[in-house]
Formats: structure tokens, C-alpha cells, sequence
């Protein structure tokens, strides 16, 4: 197999097909072989899985993955890596790539006709420009038993933050409505070429198969959660007069009382629950209607 992380091959290999660097597509490769192998092994890949992997790039991670599940399907955006990926992983016959944009794919689809039989997981190192769509697309699938993704650092943050911390936002919620995410491990700039300017961490987020929460309408509970952050400095009742005009001052202080929640409260300490009861609250006003 090539050892396509080791910069002695890489080199030789992209020059070879004339390859250059495309910043827009976001492909930074991953040149650290205990990266994409620390991915495979803790995110849990296995012969039952069938894995989504999205932007194989010149296919460091799809060898991993390739070498321990039962199917891999990699997405890839970029046909000038058609014969690359071709030398690199071309022998695995458990893969199959899709020259497509990720986020033009029916997702569910997709994994329902690939992966029959087998456990669906997704796997990346996510090209950055587009990582809240790509990651909100796959948690969104509600079809993959994990997803595992590289991402900025500070994103990885944010993706497992607790009410009440600096990094806690709406996209905290959103992940954490879907999926319990734990932070795997960091890294470094120079574990890429070309390096980018920030740390990269991988984080796992492991898919909830029963919620928790009651919440009839997804629409009003991520409405509420948009609301309360929006306005991050400023108490609840602002935030939530401001993303539900009809409800007016009055009725969004007469929503968190009811919701058993102190008039001073702030988003950023609530957590799911909270917001479930908020969005009930406001639904039970509407009778019911979501909008
Ligand atoms: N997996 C490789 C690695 O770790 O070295 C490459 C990762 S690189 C950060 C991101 C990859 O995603 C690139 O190969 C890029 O061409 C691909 N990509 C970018 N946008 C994409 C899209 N919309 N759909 C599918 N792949 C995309």
C-alpha cells in the first residue's frame, strides 16, 4: 500500500499528475500517519460498517477505513484526483468514490442503497470553508449510528461545549440535540500540507437513538434556540421578543415564567431541556401550530 501521508511519496506523487493545491476546494492532506489510523481505530470502524467518508482527498483516510470496514463510499469534489486516489486505494475493492459535491447528495438515500446490512458511519476530515453545512447535513441524515469528523479546533469546541461556558452557542444545541459529541484529540498545523493557520482537532459524535427530551416541533425548539443566542449579552426575554415578534415583551417574559425560569435568566446557561419548555410554552400560545 502507499504511505500516502509520508511527504517523500506525497511529493513525487502530486507532481507526477500535475497536481496543485486548490485553497477554495479547502485541501489541506494530511502527511501524519497516526492521524488518519487514530481516526479509523477510534471512531469504531469495523467489518460491520459502512462508512461515508467526504473529501478522501488523495485517500490517507480512505486506506484506513478501507482496511477495516466492510464498505466505504468516498465523496470526492475534486476529478483531477481521479488518478491519484486511483493509484493510492484503486486495489480496495470494498470502495466505491462518487465524484460529486457532498451537498448536493441525498444523504439518507445514499446510505440506504450503499450500506444495506451494514452499520452506517461517516467519517472525514472536513474541507473547512464548508464544515457547518457538511456537518449539520450529516447529523441532520439522522441515519449514521457516528460521525466523525476533523474540524477547526475551536469548532470542536464549540460542537461539545456545556451551557454556561464561553464556547457554548446555537450550534452547541443543534449537535447536541442530534448527537453526544467527545473530543478525541488535537492536531497540529504541521500534520498537514500545506499547513493551515490554525489547530485541527477530531471529534466524535456519537448519534442519539432515542431523545431524551420531549419536543414536538423541531422547527419552534431551533427557533427558540437561534432567538436566545442572538442577542448573547442580553437577558432571555430580549432575545426571544426579538426572534418572536407576535409574542411582544410581555408575552415573552409571560413564556420563560411559564417555562419555570427566573425573569434575569441568560441563552447561554440554558440547556435542551430548558429550550424544550421554552418552545412548548410558546407552541401551547399558537395552539399548536409551529409558526
Ligand atoms: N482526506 C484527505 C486528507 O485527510 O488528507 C483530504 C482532506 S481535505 C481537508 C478536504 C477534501 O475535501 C479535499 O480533497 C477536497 O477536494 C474535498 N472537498 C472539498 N469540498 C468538497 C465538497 N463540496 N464535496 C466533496 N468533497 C469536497
Amino acid at each position: 500500500m502507499i504511505d500516502v501521508c509520508d511527504i517523500q511519496v506525497m511529493k513525487p506523487l502530486l507532481a507526477s499528475h500535475g497536481f496543485h493545491f486548490s485553497k477554495a476546494k479547502g485541501q489541506n492532506f494530511l502527511i501524519a500517519p497516526w492521524v488518519p489510523r487514530s481516526i479509523a481505530e477510534e471512531a469504531g470502524v469495523d467489518e460491520g460498517a459502512g462508512v461515508l467518508e467526504i473529501g478522501p482527498g488523495i485517500g490517507p483516510l480512505t486506506q484506513q477505513l478501507c482496511l477495516r470496514a466492510g464498505k466505504v463510499c468516498a465523496v470526492e469534489v475534486d476529478e483531477r484526483l481521479k488518478p491519484i486516489l486511483k493509484e493510492t486505494v484503486g486495489a480496495f475493492s470494498n470502495l466505491e468514490i462518487l465524484w460529486q459535491d457532498v451537498m448536493k447528495l441525498d444523504i439518507p438515500a445514499l446510505v440506504r442503497e450503499k450500506f444495506p446490512g451494514l452499520r452506517p458511519m461517516a467519517c472525514a476530515n472536513l474541507p473547512y470553508y464548508i464544515t457547518t453545512p457538511i456537518l449539520s447535513a450529516l447529523l441532520e441524515a439522522k441515519c449514521f449510528d457516528s460521525v466523525t469528523v476533523m474540524v477547526q479546533k475551536e469548532v470542536a469546541q464549540r460542537i461539545a461545549a456545556e451551557p454556561g461556558s464561553a464556547d457554548y452557542g446555537a450550534f452547541s444545541v443543534f449537535c447536541q440535540y442530534y448527537a453526544q459529541p467527545e473530543l478525541l484529540f488535537d492536531v497540529p498545523a504541521h500534520c498537514f500540507l500545506p499547513q493551515p493557520k490554525v489547530t485541527s482537532a477530531v471529534v466524535c459524535l456519537r448519534m442519539r437513538r432515542d431523545l431524551p427530551w420531549e419536543i414536538e416541533n423541531e422547527k419552534t425548539f431551533f427557533r427558540v434556540v437561534r432567538a436566545s443566542f442572538a442577542m448573547r449579552r442580553k437577558k432571555l426575554a430580549n432575545g426571544l421578543a426579538s426572534g418572536f415578534p407576535e409574542l411582544g415583551k410581555t408575552g415573552a417574559a409571560e413564556v420563560i415564567a411559564a417555562a419555570g425560569l427566573d425573569a434575569s435568566v441568560r441563552g447561554e446557561n440554558l440547556g435542551i431541556p430548558e429550550f424544550a419548555r421554552i418552545a412548548a410554552e410558546i407552541d401551547s400560545r399558537r395552539g399548536g401550530m409551529g409558526e
